[in-house]
């Protein structure tokens, strides 16, 4: 352990062995170094931007076994929008003073192309300076397969109707036996690495995510991370970093029980640590309730998302996050915990700091 801490603390890069074995470290020390790295990026800050999601349809042509969100047996309230719906709640949103509209599907292939790209042109148009973050990765290889298209032209319609960032969901986790035992069908992780790669090609940046809590190990998690790195060195357009905590409920992966606050934690921390060539870590707090994510800006976090408004893929499986956050509660949560919270846009521009 001593040597591990010595690479540490001599910036050398970690491999997957001592990713795992950083596991063994107690969650105080884990703590620290992530802090440390925290303090030297941002200091006493906490990002957070205003933001609507939007989750326009559950019709999904996968059957991921994690998913509680898409139309099926054991939940069996199938809906798909229409763009006036959408506009809508954007309409309403943007009177509330959000900066961004985080818009992600299922896998539907009752609704054409039309139906995925003609509302970013019908945002732009009516708000240009709305940031757009919209298509994961997963739903730009759904979107070629299903239309007969390469990636790079799903990515250029993307950028013709005015999609500013693409979010990071999708990855899940990159180890291939897992994922084909939780969601096989799916972007493979070298597609889901690949359209990044494309997409920070066109000089635009994206987020990447990972889900944890489920069937995977450890080492799993640390491959996982290490691939994000891998490429981040390559493309420098990753912003931030989201582990994401699995939601037991509504699901067909027979994984009932959760993760101890203590290992979301040390994930947190030990991302931090492996990670740092991606300048955020953000605690996504609609799956690790808001107090945990509270926590973790001192197990290397530095960004909360955002107020959110309301959400249903991950409030379908269990997470309690519908009705989003009201903006002074967050704000004051984040002061009292201890940090400055700073509301950003979504390139990580600071918008407003609050002492
Ligand atoms: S996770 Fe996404 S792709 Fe998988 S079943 Fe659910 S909605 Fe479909």
């Amino acid at each position: 352990m001593k040597e591990l801490l010595q690479k540490i603390e001599n910036g050398y890069e970690l491999n997957i062995e001592d990713g795992v074995k950083l596991y063994d470290l107690d969650i105080f020390t884990l703590g620290k170094l992530a802090d440390k790295i925290r303090k030297q990026l941002h200091g006493n800050k906490t990002y957070f931007n205003i933001n609507r999601h939007i989750n326009p349809t559950n019709i999904c042509k996968d059957i991921c076994k994690f998913c509680a969100y898409s139309a099926n047996r054991k939940n069996p309230h199938p809906y798909t929008m229409s763009h006036e719906e959408m506009m809508k709640t954007v309409d309403n949103s943007v009177k509330n003073g959000i900066t961004e509209v985080h818009i992600v599907s299922a896998h539907n292939n009752e609704v054409g192309l039309d139906w995925y790209f003609d509302i970013f042109k019908k945002i732009k148009a009516k708000y240009p300076k709305l940031h757009i973050k919209s298509l994961t990765a997963a739903e730009v290889n759904f979107l070629a397969e299903e239309h007969n298209l390469s990636f790079d032209e799903v990515l250029d319609l993307m950028l013709e109707n005015g999609v500013d960032s693409m979010p990071g969901g999708g990855a899940e986790i990159f180890d291939e036996t897992v994922r084909n035992s939780i969601c096989k069908g799916k972007v493979s992780s070298e597609n889901w690495l690949k359209i990044h790669q494309k997409w920070h090609e066109r000089g635009k940046k994206s987020n990447a995510t990972m889900l944890f809590g489920h069937i995977e190990s450890r080492e799993n998690r640390i491959d996982h991370i290490i691939r994000i790195r891998d490429l981040q060195k390559i493309t420098g357009g990753f912003n931030a970093f989201i582990p994401l905590v699995y939601q037991t409920e509504n699901n067909y992966l027979n994984v009932k029980k959760t993760l101890t606050g203590q290992e979301i934690l040390k994930t947190m921390a030990i991302s931090r640590i492996i990670l740092q060539n991606v300048p955020n870590l953000k605690a996504y707090w609609v799956t690790s309730t808001i107090n945990l994510a509270l926590v973790s800006q001192e197990f290397g976090a530095n960004d909360l998302d955002g107020t959110i408004e309301r959400e249903t893929i991950n409030s379908s499986a269990g997470a309690n996050s519908y009705n989003g956050l009201k903006l002074s509660n967050f704000i004051e949560q984040i002061k009292s915990s201890g940090y400055k919270p700073v509301e950003r846009d979504s390139l990580y521009n600071e918008i407003l700091s609050y002492n």
